[in-house]
């Protein structure tokens, strides 16, 4: 990982590179991020740049064999911890990183920006506990009690530091006074739930949100995306870069245009139910992911949806093609209506959560779509009386 493999985070990129630059890099620093906002990225961009041998002003070379090593994650003097779960052979009170480490690596070599539901799903433990435990904290007491192997600096990176719990006080000598050429990161999307004692020992870096630019161009590149559907994926994710590679990697057609043919299909039931039929077939056939991330797209329009029925189209987050479907659809569906497509969406992404039958639910949700297009509005009904 480079710095400029990293949109923006103009600032905090500087201060890192400064402290290299000026031999004042903080023995203990706490990034504090929101979710996909970057912080493990730029870490490891920094730790790249602290052991490369060969590095300009601003960035590490990416070819000596330290940042082969580092962005490999292989590194002997990089470190990390991070919540797990009991490793199948093992007592839970003796599993730590070290068995999960393969794992980690892989994630993040694929995708950066993962957070802590990309992780779980990694290693299959969505409905479980994890943490980060006392042996966890032990192990590092005493790997970095040892010397470093080939940098001039060994670090110590504890991903999702919050997971720490009361356990973070085993840590407070090592973080007051860490052995000589330590450093000690912490990265959390919780800043509350660490505890206060580690706060006040280490150096506070925020890291703030991508905006929906910067998410645009990284999908636009990544991805080789057409930008008017990266745009639509960038104001989806909300700045959470995890959340935009994941729908990314789901995105094999254009959700706004998926949403008008599923709208269509509905309000046409009455004189041609095959079309809704299919349309029910095709759409169950999605894996769970995609099926998932369709619906909230769904719900996001629908919210954009709304503002523009009170506030036009000035302040919307959609495309110039979204902005157009608003208008369109505005003839049909009034608050009302756009009431009960929304609880029609929460309905099935609750199914889809309880594994239901993802293609009966979906009829039914969409037949009551159907009747509420369908219906006379209770404004115009008003009217019209
Ligand atoms: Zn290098």
């Amino acid at each position: 990982m480079k710095f400029s493999d990293i949109p923006g985070k103009t600032q905090e990129k500087e201060y890192l590179i400064e402290a290299v630059e000026k031999d004042q890099i903080p023995h203990a620093l706490l990034i504090s991020e929101k979710t996909g906002g970057g912080g493990l990225a730029l870490c490891l961009a920094f730790i790249s740049y602290l052991f490369c041998t060969d590095r300009s002003t601003d960035e590490s070379c990416g070819e000596c064999s330290a940042c082969q090593k580092t962005k490999k994650l292989i590194h002997p003097d990089l470190h990390f911890a991070f919540p797990v779960i009991k490793k199948d052979n093992k007592k839970r009170e003796d599993t730590t990183s070290s068995d999960f480490l393969n794992e980690f690596r892989e994630l993040i070599l694929d995708t950066p920006h993962a957070g802590i539901s990309d992780w779980l799903r990694k290693i299959n433990a969505e409905d479980k506990a994890p943490n980060i435990n006392t042996t966890e904290c032990n192990r590092m007491i005493k790997t970095l009690g040892l010397k470093t192997f080939e940098s001039e600096y060994k670090v110590q990176i504890i991903w999702q530091a919050h997971f720490l719990g009361k356990e973070g006080n085993r840590l407070l000598k090592l973080i007051e006074e860490p052995p000589e050429n330590t450093i000690i990161i912490l990265i959390t999307n919780q800043i509350k739930s660490i505890l206060n004692t580690i706060l006040s020992r280490c150096q506070l870096l925020r890291v703030p949100v991508f905006s929906d630019d910067e998410i645009m161009n990284y999908l636009c590149q990544r991805y080789q995306m057409e930008q008017v559907q990266a745009q639509q994926l960038a104001f989806l994710s909300n700045g959470d870069m995890s959340r935009a590679d994941e729908l990314a990697e789901n995105h094999n057609v254009g959700y706004s245009e998926e949403l008008l043919n599923w709208l269509r299909a509905c309000y046409q039931f009455g004189q041609k139910p095959s079309i809704l039929i299919s349309w029910v077939d095709h759409y169950s056939k999605y894996s769970k992911n995609m099926q998932r991330s369709f619906l909230e797209y769904s719900l996001y329009f629908f919210r954009e949806y709304y503002q523009y029925l009170f506030l036009g189209t000035d302040q919307l987050r959609l495309s110039e093609e979204e902005k157009e479907t608003v208008q369109k659809m505005s003839k049909i569906i009034d608050v009302e209506k756009l009431e009960i497509l929304q609880e029609g969406v929460n309905q099935l992404l609750i199914n889809i959560r309880r594994n239901a039958n993802i293609k009966i639910a979906t009829m039914d949700v969409s037949i009551s779509m159907f009747h509420a297009l369908k219906a006379k509005s209770l404004a115009k009904s008003i009217i019209n009386y």
